[in-house]
């Protein structure tokens, strides 16, 4: 369940990759800043453009404000929660710089840094050749499904190529490209190691030791996994939903009581959660609003727990 350093930086990358935009540093969570601090020193990003006309509010976390000067420096005015004093961190940026990941992965898989690469559409590139392969770079698979035309069949004919995307957020086919490419996603196929990226051979069963991050496992308690890692809803169209560690903890524990409501404190006390109210651990920022990784969880939340408003107790709909 708990990456390295290294692969949560691998992951970052693939999300900053796809996101194409700067990401702020305040949307990123622990693990997450770990791994920027590794892609800082690896000079893989490059700082967003400073926003100095508003600021998302730093106690809501709904709304941004506009920024204004007075006597005790830089404010921000929230429309719901009123003004308080910037906090120049949260305006900090970082945006993932394409040609670094273009120049590693080209180094990883040994293409002379003499050859040429050649954007065929925005957010595809043509990054050299691999075992007399072309190898195409795209933010995202269904990009490479939209413009597969243009792509492999286009004036340079790229048939058999090896594509390299981020893994995809939504759930796709098994392989897309079957017939016309090989598919291969960025965070399983490639590991940073110091400042370089590697390739990953596959048949030399590197990926072993790698925690099964990526795979569902199947429903055990309910609709959840075995380690509660995983909920298993039929009316989510974007496949089984991962959990972070502590709405995984949370749902344990509602599981272990699912025959009996109880108080909201003695359900985080047994999920050994710092925050009040379950629903503490779902909430969303407003970076993360319609991303179905992020949306999962809070509708397994709608859609499992029961509030008994009255009494304050909570606990998991009949099952
Ligand atoms: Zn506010």
């Amino acid at each position: 369940m708990e990456l390295t350093p290294n692969q949560q930086a691998i992951s970052l990358t693939a999300l900053m990759f796809v996101r194409g935009s700067a990401s702020f540093e305040s949307s990123l969570h622990d693990e997450e800043m770990a791994a920027l601090e590794l892609l800082k020193q690896a000079k893989a990003v490059v700082p967003g453009v400073v926003n100095s006309r508003d600021a998302v509010c730093a106690f809501c976390g709904m709304y941004r404000g506009p920024i204004f000067r007075s006597d005790e420096g830089l404010m921000v005015q929230c429309p719901d929660c009123g003004p308080f004093a910037l906090d120049p961190a949260s305006q900090r940026s970082w945006r993932l710089d394409d040609e670094w990941l273009i120049r590693k992965l080209r180094g990883a898989l040994d293409i002379s840094p003499h050859a040429t690469t050649t954007q065929i559409v925005d957010g595809v590139w043509d990054i050299g050749r691999y075992k007399k392969r072309p190898v195409v770079l795209a933010r995202r698979i269904d990009l490479v499904e939209r413009h597969g035309l243009r792509i492999f069949h286009g004036p340079e004919p790229r048939s058999q190529s090896w594509v390299i995307t981020p893994r995809p957020l939504v759930r796709v086919p098994l392989e897309p490209l079957a017939g016309t490419a090989e598919w291969w996603q960025l965070e399983d196929r490639f590991a940073l190691h110091g400042l370089a990226l590697r390739l990953l051979d596959p048949d030399q069963g590197e990926k072993a030791d790698v925690p099964q991050d990526g795979i569902p496992s199947v429903a055990v308690h309910g609709p959840f996994s075995e380690d509660f890692a995983w909920v298993h809803l039929d009316d989510w169209p974007h496949g089984p939903i991962r959990l972070t560690e502590a709405q995984a903890k949370l749902f344990a524990a509602l599981w272990k009581h699912r025959h009996l409501a109880q108080p909201a404190e003695f359900l985080m006390r047994e999920a050994g959660l710092g925050s009040e109210r379950p629903i503490d651990v779902f909430k969303l920022k407003t970076s993360n609003r319609g991303d179905p990784r992020y949306e999962g969880p809070l509708h397994a939340y709608e859609e499992l727990v029961v509030r008994q408003r009255r009494q304050g107790l909570y606990r998991l709909t009949p099952l």
